[in-house]
């Protein structure tokens, strides 16, 4: 049986990677940053809660790290956990940034030093594109990070390079774009405009306020995208990889097609100036097809046929 530790298990990819990983019979554990605080919520909608052993770690802590390394010896590790949202990393720069680099830096030196055998996923992201001239992004496209957050990432990703091609160990880069699912925190905008759209029907909530709804964005599936990120640790040699849909969306479409569904009037919709962004990407999608070819990695899901589920979801909770 294999073991595999899983960091950031109580957010989106890392309830939907447990799950997987489970029903592919590796002993599963999970680091929380303390065990008073975990919200096990996630676990409970996958019925995982009783088959994952959590742990409470602090990934600025080395010393922590090589513990829980040493404790378990896992054959692989996903690194999930982060300050994962770009609005907030403008108004906690120093935190994102700090929380994103250090703890993958800890990572990379404890499997150096103590597990070199032990296989690293990082959790890269789209927003270290930030602004691009030529789409679809492509592994080589060169980097443009416009978000805290985004830098964050970059430095972190090229962190994992380094110690790829400096010390052989196993470290690969996952570089996803948006994806969504039930899981994924209200903070976030798919979620958020289902949950409001609801509220209103409900009559709890007069309008729905959003930002900035002129950009586009490449969106995904979350419990299909977790697929690929263990597919890419089967591989005999560390690689980075993009996933995403292929295709980018207009936000004011996703939110006039969520109305739609639910008749609600687009009277009810009120663009709000003060939750724009610093800075935005304006459109952004990548190149899937090194996964596809590699990882023999289905993806041609239309975004609407899954905003369809999250409704449905949504909507039986
Ligand atoms: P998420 O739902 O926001 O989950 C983030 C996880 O990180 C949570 O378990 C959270 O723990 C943990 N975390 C946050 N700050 C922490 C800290 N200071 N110390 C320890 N743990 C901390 O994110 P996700 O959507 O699952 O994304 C997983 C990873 O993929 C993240 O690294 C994200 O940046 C990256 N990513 C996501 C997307 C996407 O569209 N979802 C796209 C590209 C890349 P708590 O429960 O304690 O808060």
């Amino acid at each position: 049986m294999k073991t595999v530790l899983i960091t950031g298990i109580t957010g989106q990819d890392g309830a939907y990677l447990a799950k997987l990983l489970l029903e592919k019979n590796y002993m599963v554990i999970g680091t929380v940053r303390s065990n008073r605080c975990t919200n096990t919520k996630s676990f409970q909608y996958l019925g995982i809660e009783k088959d994952i052993i959590l742990e409470e770690l602090d990934l600025l802590d080395m010393a922590n790290i090589i513990r829980i390394i040493q404790k378990y010896k896992p054959d692989e590790i996903y690194n999930l956990a982060a300050q994962s949202s770009v609005g907030l990393s403008y108004s906690q720069p120093i935190g994102t940034f700090s929380f994103n680099t250090i703890s993958v830096n800890n990572l990379l030196e404890s499997i150096r030093l103590f597990s070199p055998d032990t296989k690293l996923y990082q959790a890269s992201s789209s927003e270290m594109y930030g602004r691009v001239e030529n789409m679809p992004i492509r592994i080589e496209t060169p980097m443009h990070p416009i978000s805290p957050y985004g830098v964050s990432k970059m430095a972190a990703h090229f962190m994992v390079t380094t110690y790829r091609e400096s010390y052989n160990i196993y470290a690969s880069n996952g570089i996803l774009f948006n994806h969504e699912s039930f899981l994924r925190s209200g903070n976030f905008f798919i979620k958020k405009v289902i949950r409001d759209s609801i509220a209103i029907k409900n009559n709890t909530l007069k309008e729905l306020r959003v930002g900035n709804l002129n950009v586009k964005r490449d969106f995904g599936y979350a419990p299909k995208y977790v697929e690929v990120m263990w597919k890419m640790m089967q591989l005999d040699e560390p690689d980075d990889f993009i996933i995403c849909s292929g295709k980018s969306v207009l936000l004011r479409d996703i939110v006039d097609y969520i109305f739609d569904r639910m008749n609600l009037s687009k009277k009810l919709i009120v663009v709000d100036d003060s939750l724009f962004r610093p800075n935005e990407i304006k459109d952004i999608y990548g190149d899937n097809s090194k996964a596809k070819n590699i990882l023999d990695w289905n993806y041609d899901d239309s975004f609407y046929d899954i905003l369809d589920i999250l409704i449905e979801e949504e909507m039986a909770q």
